[in-house]
C-alpha cells in the first residue's frame, strides 16, 4: 500500500439483484368506501397494536399480513399523493401505481353507493393491467345490502365479493380469492434452529494474531468442548465456550495450521477467508496495531461487507502501543475504515488478555443487528416522514416516487424500495443513513435495493 493511495473499505453495495420479496396485494378504490377499514380487518389489528404509540402518525401505507398462512404486504394506496387534481384523476393515478406495484389488487368500492365515476375511473386502469384483481363490494352489513353486490358486476372486472370491513363479513372469501390469484408460494422462512451455536469467521491476514487469540480464548475458559470434522479435510470447526455459552469457530485449522508456505499469497488467504466467511454468521476481522493498516485488513473488512455477514473490528496486539502509535492508528481508522463505522470495535491483545471480556458482547451486538427484522408498518411510517422532508432529487425532470418499502430479508437486513423511478446513489445512501439512525443495525452491513416502475 503506498502513502497516497490509501485503501478504504468501498462503497456499500447496491447492485440491482433480484431480491425475493413476498407478494404485495395493493387496496385501490375512491375515498371512503372502506379501504381503511378493510386494510385494518384484514390485519386484525396486530399491526395496529403495535404502532399504537404516541406521535406515530396513523396514515400509513404497507404492513405484514397473513391468510391461510400465506405472506404478504398488504398495501393501501389511500395515502399515496400524486398531485394530480380532480378525484377521478387521483384515483385513477393511485391504481395505476397499485397495478404497477402489487401481484394482486383488491378493488374496493361502496356497494351501497353503487358505481361512480371515481370508480369508473379506476376500472379503466385495471382493464389495462394483467394483474389479477378482486372486487370487494364494501358495507355489505347485512343480507339486504346483497342485492347492491350484484350490481357491481357491471364494473366488468369480475365478480363482486360482498363484504363488511366494518363487521368481517365476506372478507375470508374475499381473500380465499386473493391468496389463490397471488403468484406461486416461494419457499417460505427456513429459519435456523435457535439453540445452535452462532458461527464465527476469525479472520484477517497472516501474523496479526488470529492462532494466539484462539489459544488464548479456548485456554482461557478451558472448555474446548468440542473439534467438528467439517465438509472438507481442512475445514476443521472448533466450539469454543465464551462468555457461558457456546460458539462455533468455523475452520479453525486454517487458523492453527501455519500456513507459512502461503504468507503473501495473497490469493489463498482470500479465497481461505471467503470460504469461512460462508459458513459464518459473524466476522470477527482482526488486525495488528504494531504495522500500520495495510490494504489486504481492509480487503478482508470489504470481503465481510460483501458477504453480508454481521462485523466485529478487533484490534490487537495493543500491548505494543506507544502514544504516538496510537495517534496515528487513530488516524488510519477514520481514514480507511469510515464505512464500517457502524461495527463495534474491540481494542485487545491475546498477549496479555486484554479486553478478551469485551469480544462477546460486540458479537451480540453484531448478530442482532445482522438479525433484525422491521415491521412493514412502522418501516412505511417512517419512511413517508422522510421522504416527505426529503423528497428525491428530480432526475430526467421527473421526480420519482417512493411508494413503499419492506424488509425482505434479514441476516443482513435487505429492504426494497418500491420506487417510479430510479433514485440516485447519494438518495439511497442517505436512506441508509437514516435507517441506521433510526433503527440501529449496529454491527451489520444493510442492503438497499430498488423495484423500478416506471
Ligand atoms: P496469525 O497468523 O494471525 O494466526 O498470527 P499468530 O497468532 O501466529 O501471531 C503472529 C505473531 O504475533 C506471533 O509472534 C505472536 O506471538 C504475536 N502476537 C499475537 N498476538 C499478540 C499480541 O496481542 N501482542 C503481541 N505483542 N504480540 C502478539
Amino acid at each position: 500500500m503506498s502513502e497516497n493511495d490509501p485503501a478504504v473499505v468501498g462503497e456499500p453495495t447496491t447492485a440491482e439483484e433480484e431480491v425475493e420479496v413476498k407478494p404485495v396485494v395493493a387496496v385501490v378504490g375512491r375515498p371512503n368506501v372502506g379501504k381503511s377499514s378493510l386494510v385494518n380487518r384484514i390485519l386484525g389489528r396486530r399491526e395496529a397494536v403495535v404502532e399504537d404509540v404516541p406521535g406515530v402518525t396513523r396514515d400509513r401505507v404497507a404492513y405484514d399480513a397473513s391468510w391461510q398462512e400465506r405472506q404478504f404486504t398488504l398495501v393501501d394506496t389511500g395515502g399515496w399523493e400524486t398531485g394530480a387534481s380532480g378525484l377521478a384523476k387521483v384515483v385513477a393515478q393511485q391504481a395505476e401505481y397499485a397495478a404497477q406495484t402489487a401481484d394482486a389488487i383488491v378493488f374496493v368500492v361502496d356497494a351501497t353507493v353503487g358505481i361512480t365515476d371515481a370508480d369508473a375511473a379506476v376500472v379503466r386502469v385495471l382493464r389495462r393491467t394483467s394483474k389479477p384483481v378482486v372486487v370487494a363490494a364494501n358495507k355489505v352489513d347485512g343480507e339486504r345490502q346483497e342485492a347492491d353486490a350484484l350490481e357491481l358486476w357491471n364494473l366488468g372486472v369480475g365478480e363482486p365479493f360482498p363484504v363488511s370491513a366494518l363487521h368481517g363479513r365476506g372478507t375470508g372469501d374475499m381473500l380465499d380469492a386473493v391468496i389463490a390469484a397471488l403468484p406461486q408460494a416461494p419457499s417460505e422462512g427456513e429459519e435456523e434452529p435457535e439453540s445452535a451455536p452462532r458461527r464465527i469467521a476469525l479472520v484477517g491476514r497472516p501474523n496479526v494474531g488470529k492462532s494466539s487469540l484462539l489459544n488464548r480464548l479456548a485456554g482461557e475458559d478451558r472448555v474446548v468442548v468440542d473439534a467438528v470434522a467439517g465438509t472438507t479435510r481442512d475445514a476443521v470447526d472448533e466450539v469454543i465456550e465464551l462468555g457461558g455459552r457456546p460458539w462455533t469457530f468455523v475452520d479453525t485449522a486454517g487458523i492453527r495450521r501455519r500456513f507459512r508456505a502461503l504468507q503473501g499469497a495473497d490469493y489463498y488467504a482470500t479465497v481461505r477467508t471467503s470460504t469461512a466467511l460462508e459458513r459464518a454468521e459473524v466476522a470477527v476481522v482482526l488486525m495488528d496495531v504494531s504495522d500500520p493498516l495495510a490494504e489486504q485488513d481492509i480487503r478482508v473488512v470489504e470481503q465481510v461487507v460483501e458477504a453480508g455477514r454481521a462485523l466485529v473490528l478487533a484490534f490487537n496486539k495493543w500491548d505494543t502501543l506507544d502514544e504516538e502509535r496510537r495517534y496515528y492508528l487513530e488516524k488510519e481508522i477514520d481514514r480507511q475504515l469510515s464505512r464500517v463505522s457502524w461495527a463495534p470495535r474491540v481494542n485487545v491483545s491475546a498477549k496479555t488478555g486484554r479486553h478478551m471480556e469485551r469480544l462477546v458482547p460486540a458479537l451480540e451486538t453484531s448478530l442482532a443487528g445482522w438479525d433484525t427484522r422491521i415491521p412493514t408498518g412502522r418501516l412505511n411510517s417512517w419512511l413517508k416522514e422522510l421522504v416527505a422532508a426529503t423528497p428525491p432529487p428530480v432526475r430526467g425532470g421527473k421526480q420519482p416516487k417512493i411508494l413503499f418499502a419492506t424488509q425482505a430479508d434479514a441476516r443482513p437486513p435487505q429492504f426494497v424500495l418500491f420506487t417510479t423511478g430510479f433514485l440516485e446513489d447519494n438518495y439511497r445512501r442517505f436512506i441508509e443513513r437514516r435507517l441506521r439512525e433510526e433503527f440501529g443495525f449496529e454491527g451489520s452491513p444493510i442492503k438497499l435495493t430498488m423495484r423500478i416502475r416506471e
